[in-house]
C-alpha cells in the first residue's frame, strides 16, 4: 500500500507533533502526517519522570492536544507506525512496511534510553524512563519493591530518586562521575542536589561504578559495583542518557553523526528533508556557534516553529534562547543559556536557604544561570544571557541587588 502526502514528519514527540500544529496555524492547507512509533496520541516526557510517575498527573492531562484537535484540523497521527528507511531521492519512507511519499520531510524522532550493556542488563525489574509504557511499567512493580537503585545521576534520575524516595522507598543513586549533574551544571548545584536528596534519606553514590545487575529467577535482586560491593535492590532505573534516533536519515546519506547536521532553517543536508529536536544538531550562537543537540521541551518546540516558518515560504533563522526546568521535591529549578565550556561560576545567595542562583561566566559574560527557586533572578537573567553581557562578579554574588540594576562592564 503506498500513501502520499505534502508533509510527512516522523516522530510524534514535542517536536513533531508542534510542528504539525504551528504548519496549520500559519494557514498550510496541504496535507500533513505524523508518524510515530508510540502508540498513543502525542504526550508531554516531562512528566514521566515527575507527577506522572508520582501519581499526581494522569495521561489524559499529558496529551499535547486532545483528539479532537488532530482531527479537526485534518492532521493524520499515525501511531504505532515505524519509520524504517528514507530514499531522499525516491522522497519515500518506508514505515511498516508500506511506502509512504512525501514533499517535505520532518525527522522528529527523539531518542531512545540509553542502556546499560553489563550483565544482568536484560533482567526484569531494569527500567528506563523514556515512554509513557515505561512509566506504566515502574509504577506496576513498585508494589513488590522496597529498595531501588538509579543509576545515572542526571535530572531524569535524580527526579525519579524524589519521587521514589517521597513514597517511601530506600533509593540510591549511583554517578559515575565525581559529582551529579557533571555533564549540566557546576559545581555548586551539583553539591547543592546531593545534599537535599541526602536530606530526604537518598543514598548518593559518586564516582559508582556498574560492574554487572545479580537477578533471581529472571528479576534483578542486587547491582554489583566495580568494587566488588553488591547492593539490594528489587529495581533498577537506567537514566543514563539518550541515543539519537538517527540511523535511517544516516543511512540516507545526511550529514552528522550523534545528531543530524541541520543549518539555521533546520534544514538537513538533503534536499527537503529538515530536522527538529532532540535528534537534530545545530550551531548554537549561545556556544559560541559549535555544534550542539539539545534535549528540552525549549528546543523542541522552537525548532518546530523554525521548520514551519520555513516550510510555508517565511523562513526565519533558530535563535531561540535555550531554558529548561527541573522539579526535585519542592525545588523548582530553571535554567537560562548554555553553561558548557563556562570557565567562572558565581553563586547568588545561599545555597542553605534553598533560595539562590549559579551564574556561569564565558570569556567575561554571562552565559547562562541556574536558578533554585529564584524565578526574578530567572526572568532578569535571561536577557544577561540574550545580550552576552559582561558583569562585575563580585557584583553579581550580591544577592540583594537585583540583576536588572547591575552595572555591565564595558
Ligand atoms: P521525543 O519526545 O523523543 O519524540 C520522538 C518520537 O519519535 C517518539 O515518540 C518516538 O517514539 C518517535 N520515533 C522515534 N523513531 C521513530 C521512527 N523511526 N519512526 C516513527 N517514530 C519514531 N525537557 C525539559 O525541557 N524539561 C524537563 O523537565 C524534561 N523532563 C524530562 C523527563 C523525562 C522523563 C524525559 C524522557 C524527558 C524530559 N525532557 C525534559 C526532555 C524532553 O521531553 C525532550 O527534549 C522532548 O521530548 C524532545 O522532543 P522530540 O520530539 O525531539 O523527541
Amino acid at each position: 500500500m503506498s500513501q502520499e502526502y505534502d508533509v510527512v514528519i516522523v516522530g510524534g514527540g514535542h517536536a513533531g507533533a508542534q510542528a504539525a500544529a504551528a504548519l496549520r496555524q500559519a494557514a498550510f492547507k496541504e496535507s500533513i502526517a505524523v508518524i510515530g512509533e508510540d502508540p498513543n496520541l502525542p504526550y508531554e516526557r516531562p512528566p514521566l519522570s515527575k507527577e506522572y510517575l508520582a501519581g499526581e498527573r494522569s495521561f489524559d492531562r499529558m496529551l499535547l492536544r486532545p483528539e479532537t484537535f488532530w482531527r479537526d484540523r485534518e492532521i493524520s497521527i499515525l501511531t504505532g507506525v515505524r519509520a524504517s528507511i528514507v530514499d531522499a531521492e525516491a522522497r519515500t519512507i518506508c514505515a511498516n512496511g508500506s511506502s509512504i511519499s512525501y514533499r517535505k520531510l520532518i525527522w522528529a524522532a527523539g531518542g531512545s534510553a540509553r542502556r546499560l550493556t553489563c550483565s544482568g542488563h536484560d533482567l526484569g525489574g531494569v527500567f528506563t524512563v523514556r515512554t509513557r509504557a515505561d512509566a506504566d511499567a515502574i509504577s506496576a512493580a513498585l508494589g513488590q519493591v522496597n529498595e531501588i537503585v538509579v543509576i545515572g545521576g542526571g535530572y531524569i534520575g535524580l527526579e525519579a530518586a524524589a519521587v521514589l524516595s517521597k513514597m517511601g522507598k530506600k533509593v540510591t543513586v549511583l554517578e559515575a562521575l565525581s559529582r551529579v549533574l557533571a555533564r549540566v551544571a557546576g559545581e555548586p548545584l551539583s553539591r547543592f542536589f546531593e545534599e537535599e536528596h541526602r536530606s530526604h534519606g537518598v543514598e548518593i553514590r559518586l564516582e559508582a561504578r556498574v560492574d554487572s545487575l545479580i537477578g533471581r529467577d529472571g528479576v534483578v535482586a542486587g547491582v554489583c559495583l566495580a568494587n566488588g560491593e553488591i547492593l539490594k535492590a528489587q529495581m533498577v532505573i537506567v537514566g543514563i542518557g539518550i541515543i539519537p534516533s538517527v540511523a535511517p536519515l544516516l543511512e540516507a546519506g545526511a550529514a552528522g553523526s550523534d545528531g543530524i547536521h541541520v543549518d539555521e532553517y533546520c534544514r538537513t543536508s538533503l534536499p527537503d528533508i529538515y530536522a527538529i529536536g532532540d535528534c537534530a544538531s545545530h550551531q548554537s550562537r549561545f556556544l559560541d556557534e559549535k555544534r550542539i543537540r539539545l534535549e528540552s521541551v525549549q528546543n523542541a518546540n522552537d525548532q518546530a516553529a523554525t521548520v514551519a516558518k520555513a516550510i510555508i515560504g517565511s523562513p526565519a533563522p533558530y535563535t531561540a534562547t535555550p531554558w529548561f526546568w527541573s522539579n526535585q521535591y519542592d525545588l523548582r529549578l530553571q535554567t537560562v543559556g548554555l553553561s558548557a565550556g563556562h570557565d567562572a561560576v558565581v553563586v547568588r545567595g545561599d545555597p542553605k536557604t534553598r533560595s539562590f542562583s549559579v551564574v556561569y561566566f564565558r570569556d567575561g559574560r554571562i552565559a547562562a544561570l541556574d536558578c533554585v527557586n529564584t524565578p526574578r533572578d530567572y526572568v532578569q537573567g535571561r536577557k544577561l544571557v540574550e545580550g552576552r553581557v559582561s558583569m562585575d562578579k563580585t557584583a553579581v554574588a550580591d544577592a540583594e541587588v537585583a540583576l536588572k540594576d547591575m552595572p555591565f562592564v564595558a
